[in-house]
């Protein structure tokens, strides 16, 4: 299949784009590496530093590359960073996700001999349903969103839906947990597991935002990226959270890192930050019944996997 992944110079687009090309197809990226590297770029695929807000530019790359499938991960992806610039947060996922999507189907109405036959996008589970009455939250939950990102990732939801109708394409929206793995900036707002890791092994103090008692759902990237690779021909038009199914408490998470590093320091404690959701966790069940996805990683064999990848250990 022909592939374009946005966001694939980033965190989880990265390792999508890897499999992708292991598994044999022919993948090109489009990021502006606002928040990617280079350096996680595969060479076997074709890259476009592009902004995803310039919508001339996203419909000469589809023309150009003509692909089957677009897996759309390119993000602003932090909740306090969209609350301080929702702007630039709605910019990006909401008018570049529309930009994309005109291109794509577009490209369908005029009768040119290439047709977009699905989109896979990436959304929230860990903020799309807000503080949730139901925890594990399945997929028909309402969505409360409690933030600009948060609400950002259910305009695009729905637009996606709106698209595939009009143009007659097929989609999956994976919501995902909290994912960790290897290329996760450890110097961002998010990315927990990455941020302890990387601090503790520094022999710096962590900082826990509230008490300790939040709670979040969390998920290995190799099992993220399983779910993306049974997309590519399953699954057409489902929305599937990917996530554990378990709250686990912040300080269930420090604990879990900080078993690597013995000689770490204890966390300091600040205010809860502008967004935040408290507490949730989300159930997997349509990826499991539908996707036939299940998750192979527990939080600990997850986080001794990268503590030893990332060779802090
Ligand atoms: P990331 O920041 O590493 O990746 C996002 C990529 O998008 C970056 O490479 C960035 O340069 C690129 N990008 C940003 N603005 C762009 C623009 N205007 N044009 C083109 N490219 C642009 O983040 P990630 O953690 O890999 O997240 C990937 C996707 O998954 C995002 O859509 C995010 O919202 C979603 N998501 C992530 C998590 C998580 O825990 N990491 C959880 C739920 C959903």
């Amino acid at each position: 299949m022909r592939i374009l992944v946005t966001g694939g110079a980033g965190f989880i687009g990265s390792h999508i784009v890897d499999a992708y090309i292991a598994a044999g197809h022919t993948v090109s990226v489009v990021d502006n590496l606002y928040h990617g590297f280079r350096r996680n770029l595969n060479p076997k695929a074709q890259f476009f530093k592009v902004d995803i807000r310039q919508l001339a530019v996203v419909r000469r790359v589809l023309q150009q590359t003509r692909p089957d499938i677009i897996n759309h991960h390119a993000a602003i992806s932090e909740v306090v960073q969209s609350m301080r610039q929702p702007l630039r947060t709605m910019n990006v996922n909401v008018i570049g996700t529309t930009n994309l999507l005109t291109a794509a189907g577009a490209a369908t109405d005029t009768g040119s001999n290439w047709r977009l036959k699905k989109i896979i996008f990436a959304s929230t589970g860990g903020t799309i349903y807000g503080n949730a009455e139901k925890i594990p939250t399945p997929e028909t939950a309402p969505l409360r969103p409690e933030s600009m990102y948060a609400l950002s990732k259910q305009l695009g939801e729905e637009l996606i839906q709106y698209y595939a109708r009009a143009h007659k394409f097929a989609y999956t929206i994976f919501r995902y947990g909290n994912v960790f793995g290897r290329r996760q900036d450890p110097h961002g707002e998010a990315g927990v597991i990455a941020i302890f890791a990387q601090r503790l092994h520094q022999y710096q103090v962590v900082t826990l935002f509230g008490d300790g008692s939040k709670t979040r759902d969390y998920i290995y990237i190799p099992d993220v990226v399983q779910a993306n690779r049974l997309a590519l021909r399953h699954g057409h038009n489902l929305i599937c959270n990917i996530g554990l199914g378990r709250q686990i408490r912040d300080d269930a998470v420090y604990h879990a890192v900080r078993h690597h590093f013995p000689a770490a320091q204890p966390p300091r404690y600040k205010a809860v930050r502008a967004g935040e959701v408290i507490h949730g966790a989300i159930k997997p069940t349509i990826a499991k019944q539908q996707l036939g996805w299940q998750a192979h990683w527990t939080l600990r064999s997850g986080i001794a996997d990268y503590v030893k990848a990332m060779h802090y250990v």
